[in-house]
C-alpha cells in the first residue's frame, strides 16, 4: 500500500469532477512491477515514463521520449507520483484542467530492478537501473539524477538505454504517429473518440 500521502499532489492538481482521470486507491498491485510510458499532448507534447513503486507510480515527464540507443541521454523531469490506475489512462483531459489533452498508453508492460537492495531507495539517492518487458520497449535503461534533490530544487534527470543485445541505434518515436499499445489508436484517434482498434 502507498503511504497515506502519497497522492497528496496528485490529488491537489486536479478536479475529479471536471477529469477523467482516476482518483486511484482502488487496485493492489498485483504481481511484478509494472511500467507504462503514455504520450500526452498538453501544452507542450511530451512522454510521460511511470514506474511502479511502492503502490504508486513514480513519474517522470520525457520531452523527446525513450531512445534504444544507449548515446542519447533524454532529459525526464519528475513529476508528481500517480495512483496505479493511471497506467491504463487513456482519453482526453479537459482543457484547462490540469494537463488538460489526450493522452495515450505507448508501451506498458513488467520490469525488474537491476540495482540491488530496494529500489525506492535507490531512486531516492538518485540512481536505478531496470530492465523492461514491453510490447516496444526491451532490456535496461538507467534514471540517473544530475541536478537538484532532497533540497527542493528543480530535479533533473537523464533516462538512458543499457549497453545490451536490446540497444539499437536511431531509435526514435514520432509521437503524433505513434500508436496506442493498449487501443491501437494515434493521439488523433483518441481525441476524437475513435473506438479501439484492438479490444
Ligand atoms: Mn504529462
Amino acid at each position: 500500500m502507498p503511504a497515506k500521502d502519497a497522492l497528496a499532489d496528485y490529488h491537489g492538481k486536479r478536479d475529479f469532477a471536471r477529469t477523467p482521470e482516476p482518483e486511484g486507491g482502488a487496485r493492489e498491485p498485483d504481481g511484478g512491477p509494472r511500467f507504462v510510458v503514455q504520450i500526452h499532448d498538453a501544452s507542450t507534447l511530451h512522454f510521460d515514463f511511470r514506474l511502479e513503486v511502492d503502490g504508486v507510480l513514480k513519474s517522470w515527464a520525457v520531452p523527446k521520449g525513450p531512445s534504444g540507443d544507449p548515446h542519447d541521454r533524454r532529459l525526464a523531469v519528475p513529476t508528481e507520483d500517480h495512483p496505479l490506475e493511471y497506467a491504463d489512462f487513456e482519453g482526453v483531459i479537459t482543457a484547462g484542467e490540469y494537463g488538460g489533452g489526450t493522452v495515450i498508453v505507448w508501451d506498458e508492460g513488467g520490469y525488474r530492478p537491476l540495482t540491488d537492495g530496494p529500489f525506492a531507495e535507490a531512486l531516492e539517492h538518485g540512481h536505478a537501473s531496470f530492465w523492461l518487458n514491453g510490447a516496444k520497449l526491451h532490456g535496461g535503461y538507467s534514471l540517473t539524477r544530475t541536478r537538484g534533490g532532497p533540497d527542493g530544487n528543480r530535479e533533473a534527470w537523464l533516462l538512458v538505454k543499457r549497453a545490451d543485445r536490446h540497444a539499437c541505434a536511431h531509435h526514435s518515436t514520432d509521437p503524433r504517429r505513434a500508436r496506442s499499445a493498449h487501443s491501437g489508436l494515434t493521439l488523433r484517434q483518441v481525441a476524437a473518440g475513435s473506438e479501439p482498434v484492438r479490444p
